[in-house]
């Protein structure tokens, strides 16, 4: 079963020093993996989470290209022995019903990275805290990051400590060399210096919930499937994602005026009403119970400007999101985490924290999440069909499934890819309703 409940972790809190090298704010993957890598070169890190750990997160289903953070951290051995179902897939069903063959990764690519998981985000995003603390982090929990102490403004602020809530004690100021943002969808920084942009062209909501009893696909190779369920006239669609312990995990996306506009009754009159409209959905649900409450999440795609400055690094969900149709999100956090920790490293041993030493990783990172951009603007945009440019383009097929895995960076061959796509302009949510 999910624990949705946030549960108060049975450890001691550590004593938290007044300075550390690094603090970072957040205990997802992109804080964990950050806190975790530059602790591991001898650095002194602080992790703050406010919540508790394990926490309940939505976006369980990884893509192959986490492998290699993942193997980096030491965690392959520990997901290998895990309950958490494999992953060789993904499958796309149209608005009519129609399946695709699944996407097997591995024969794109011979790799172990090939095989992923499916992870209930509680325990996968622990052992990730877990490992960090492991290799020196100090980790608080229920410490909330308030403010930064700074100096300057937008791009130009120097950050030289956080201002923090720890527990019930009195707020209290903590310094650091770096800032490290990984607050998730809060951004907390981006928000505050005013660089974060919504994008007006993915204005969606989400509602998910957790079934029990669902048809599977038989056979260790396709019951740990993701599949991506278009509803009738493409208005929205659903993810479905085999969790263990026969749950799955199915949420449907849909604009913005679709899913909460004039009309919106609860969160259980719309999922089934787009369910009703989805029928190879239905039949995968025909003898499942439903085992959790509905859950939302509403207009959650944005970019972010600078991604680092003086004193401060963002990485994961802090430093952009983008709709959830390919799964990246875990990928980019881990990444960005990766990227962060190696320039946050080599900033800390030059004695050189600023903006260009500690930012040299951004522009490669924009350009590969730019790429997933690309292909969630091709999903959205209407009489695109990926079946038909795949027919016309059969060489970009490699190209289209190195997206599709996240092998996004350093990767220009598939910008020839999109642009082939031709102009991918999905329509902003007022035009989507109308469509
Ligand atoms: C509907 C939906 C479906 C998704 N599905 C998938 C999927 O299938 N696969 C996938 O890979 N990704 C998916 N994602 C994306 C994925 O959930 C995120 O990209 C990922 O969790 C980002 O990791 P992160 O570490 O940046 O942020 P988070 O995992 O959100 O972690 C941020 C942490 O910061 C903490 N925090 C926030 N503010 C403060 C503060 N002030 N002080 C201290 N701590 C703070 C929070 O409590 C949280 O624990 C989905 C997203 C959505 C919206």
């Amino acid at each position: 079963m999910i624990n949705t409940a946030p549960s108060a972790e049975n450890v001691v809190q550590p004593e938290v020093a007044s300075s550390y090298d690094v603090v970072v704010a957040g205990g997802g993957p992109a804080g964990a993996s950050t806190a975790a890598l530059i602790a591991e070169k001898g650095h002194s890190v602080l992790l703050l989470e406010r919540s508790h750990v394990p926490r309940f997160h939505v976006g369980e289903s990884l893509i192959p290209e986490t492998y290699h953070v993942l193997e980096r951290l030491g965690l392959i051995d520990a997901l290998k022995a895990s309950a958490f179902p494999r992953k060789y897939s993904v499958q796309f069903v149209t608005d009519t019903g129609k399946e695709s063959a699944p996407f097997y990764f591995d024969e794109h690519n011979p790799h172990p990275s090939s095989q992923t998981w499916q992870v209930e985000r509680g325990p996968f995003d622990k052992m990730l805290v877990d490992r960090a603390r492991e290799l020196g982090t100090v980790v608080r929990t229920d410490a909330k990051l308030l403010d930064v102490v700074s100096t300057g403004e937008g791009a130009e602020t120097s950050v030289r400590g956080v201002k923090v809530k720890l527990g019930d004690e009195p707020a209290r100021e903590i310094g650091c060399r770096v800032f490290v943002d990984a607050t998730g969808q809060t951004a907390f920084l981006a928000r505050r210096l005013n660089m974060l942009h919504k994008d007006e062209r993915l204005q969606k909501g989400t509602i998910w919930t957790y079934w029990k009893g669902a048809h599977r696909d038989p056979g260790e190779r396709d019951e740990g499937c993701t599949i991506i369920l278009q509803t009738e006239g493409k208005r929205s669609w659903f993810w479905y994602i085999p969790l263990a312990d026969d749950v799955v995990s199915v949420g449907c996306t849909g604009s913005m005026q679709d899913m909460f506009g004039p009309g919106f009754e609860s969160a259980e009159a719309t999922y089934q009403r787009e369910l009703a409209r989805c029928p190879g959905l239905r039949r995968r649900l025909e003898n499942a119970e439903r085992v959790e409450d509905y859950f939302t999440t509403k207009d959650f795609s944005y970019r972010v400007d600078e991604g680092a400055g003086d004193g401060w690094v963002l990485v994961g969900d802090a430093l952009g999101f983008i709709d959830p149709v390919y799964s990246s999100g875990v990928h980019l956090a881990l990444a960005s985490g990766e990227f962060a920790a190696d320039a946050v490293h080599d900033a800390l041993s030059a004695d050189d924290t600023s903006r260009e030493r500690l930012g040299t990783w951004i522009p490669e990172y924009f350009r590969g999440k730019e790429r997933f951009h690309q292909l969630v603007y091709a999903f959205y945009t209407p009489g695109f069909s990926f079946a038909n440019f795949l027919r016309e383009h059969p060489e970009h097929k490699g190209h289209l499934v190195d997206v599709l895995v996240g092998n996004v960076f350093d990767h220009p061959g598939v910008d020839r890819m999109f642009e082939d796509m031709g102009e991918l302009t999905p329509p902003s949510d007022l035009a989507a309703a109308v469509v």
